[in-house]
């Protein structure tokens, strides 16, 4: 076997990766036909070049980052040794699903509709059938993907047991640098820790709905009755005054004054973007970046609602992290530290949009909203609410790769049950968990939400957002791991501290 060099490595997969994010935004901006034909062929070549076993152990460098910079490209390459037949099997299928739901449009009644309107009626309908109507067509998706999801997941088992892993959950958490028994502690010790301050929480937002449905005292709150379509959305409430002043909000001047203030200037990545919804368009939102450091785009579909606010924020988040990594490092190392750590940024940012402050000062809203009790009290309600949605994920994913021959269904009413307090529908469409795009197209990543969302409030509670974040969190990429570069950052090691704190908080 020839020994290759970490330099001709990164001169031999740096364009092949460029080339393939670059398809894949072409295919997440219109999912044609021809776009999902070049964006899995991008992604075949590319995962030829990773299937490479030279790259599993380079030639050790001398560098200072060598060590790690070849211990970053073992953990992208080992999992990847694997038949080019069976990688080409695992792209063909994600990419014909993720453009199956790039295209597809939930019908209501029988009208299309796309899901900003979805949103809006799971968000301010109170016409019981309607929200029945909405809820059902957004897992709709779910039925016309599960079949083949399921085929997906056993392939992504093949793949893993070739080399030796229990499954594709097990693999795909040691290659992120997790420890599954460790993340597993981490969320029973939230579920037990919470589990007062969660029953409290649930009857207040019950409370709210049952107010702002105009149901009677004690109606049994159903998975229709939540504000979103996953109960992953902490319901708004009732006298909310910043849902209706969020339409008054111009989101894309509001960031763009918010980040130049914290230094960053997001002129060229908004430049570069791709903002309004349009027909075949992934309705969705992500960050990506095409040319490390220098072509970083977001994919938004903005509607004049808080949550495109939150979610602009969110995704700017991630982009301006990729734009300020220390431009001077190895390309493998150019890039975000771990996928939490960028989650943990685009949520810093993600929480300004019930931040007075923000709204105040760079979205234009009167004080008296901004500064409204029910923004103060969000946050808790916010991350109580995420985080039982992320033990019905992380749960439900571990389970799937365990078993994808399953009752999924039975599985995924028994913890949706058991965290979110929901009851399985009488009528619930078979395959509703599949709807969850994650699974297909982000598979094993959940649990980055919640770790994303601890972090965020350790960083809040310690360096802040501004300038201290960017030299000590941002800029040195991925030259360090995770756990070091929080130690370094923060002063400690990742702790649940402050965000049981935030969630402690009374308005
Ligand atoms: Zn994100």
């Amino acid at each position: 076997m020839t020994v290759v060099t970490l330099d001709e490595v990164e001169n031999r997969l740096r364009p092949l990766a460029e080339a393939s994010a670059r398809a894949h935004w072409q295919m997440a901006g219109a999912a044609t036909d021809a776009h999902r034909a070049v964006a899995a062929e991008k992604e075949i070549a590319l995962e030829a070049a990773l299937s490479d076993p030279a790259l599993v152990t380079p030639a050790p460098g001398e560098g200072p980052f060598d060590a790690r910079r070849a211990e970053l490209l073992r953990l992208w390459v080992a999992p990847r040794q694997r038949p080019a037949q069976l990688a080409e099997q695992i792209i063909r299928l994600e990419t014909e699903l993720a453009g199956r739901f790039s295209a597809h449009r939930a019908v209501v009644g029988d009208r299309e509709v796309d899901d900003n309107e979805l949103d809006r009626m799971l968000l301010r309908s109170t016409d019981e059938a309607e929200r029945r109507g909405a809820w059902r067509a957004s897992r709709a998706v779910g039925g016309a993907v599960a079949d083949e999801l399921r085929e997906l997941v056993a392939l992504r088992n093949t793949s893993a047991e070739r080399l030796g892993e229990r499954d594709h959950y097990a693999l795909s958490l040691r290659y992120d640098e997790l420890d599954e028994a460790w993340l597993y502690g981490l969320l029973d010790r939230l579920d037990a820790g919470l589990a007062p301050a969660w029953t409290a929480e649930r009857g207040a937002i019950d409370g709210d709905l049952r107010a702002r449905l105009g149901l009677p005292p004690g109606t049994r709150i159903e998975a229709w009755h939540a504000t979103d379509a996953y109960f992953q959305d902490a319901p708004p409430p009732v006298d909310d005054p910043l849902l209706d002043a969020a339409g008054e909000i111009d989101p894309v001047a509001a960031c763009r004054a918010y980040f130049a203030d914290l230094g960053h200037d997001v002129d060229a990545i908004l430049e570069r973007s791709d903002l309004q919804p349009r027909p075949l368009k992934d309705q969705h939102a992500f960050q990506t970046t095409i040319v490390r450091n220098a072509d970083v785009r977001i994919l938004c579909n903005l509607a004049p609602t808080l949550r495109w606010l939150e979610t602009l924020l969110h995704e700017l988040g991630h982009a301006i992290y990729d734009a300020a990594v220390d431009p001077s490092l190895p390309w493998l190392l150019r890039t975000n530290a771990h996928t939490f750590a960028t989650e943990a940024i685009a949520m810093v940012h993600g929480r300004r949009g019930r931040d007075a402050a923000f709204l105040t000062r760079y979205a234009g809203v009167p004080a008296a909203i901004a500064e409204h009790p029910a923004n103060a009290a969000s946050l808790r309600r916010e991350l109580l609410v995420f985080t039982q949605w992320v033990q019905v994920m992380a749960r439900f994913e571990r389970g799937l790769y365990a078993d994808p021959g399953q009752d999924l269904d039975a599985l995924w009413w028994s913890l949706v049950e058991r965290y979110q307090g929901l009851p399985r529908p009488a009528d619930a469409p078979a395959g509703a968990w599949a709807a969850k795009i994650h699974l297909t197209v982000a598979p094993v990543y959940y649990h980055n939400y919640l770790l994303g969302q601890i972090l965020a409030s350790q960083l809040d509670a310690t360096i802040g957002c501004g300038a201290e974040l960017t030299e000590r969190f941002l800029w040195p990429g991925a030259s360090l791991r995770w756990d070091a570069l929080i130690e370094r950052a923060t002063g400690e090691p990742l702790t649940t501290d402050a965000f049981v704190a935030d969630m402690a908080m009374r308005a």
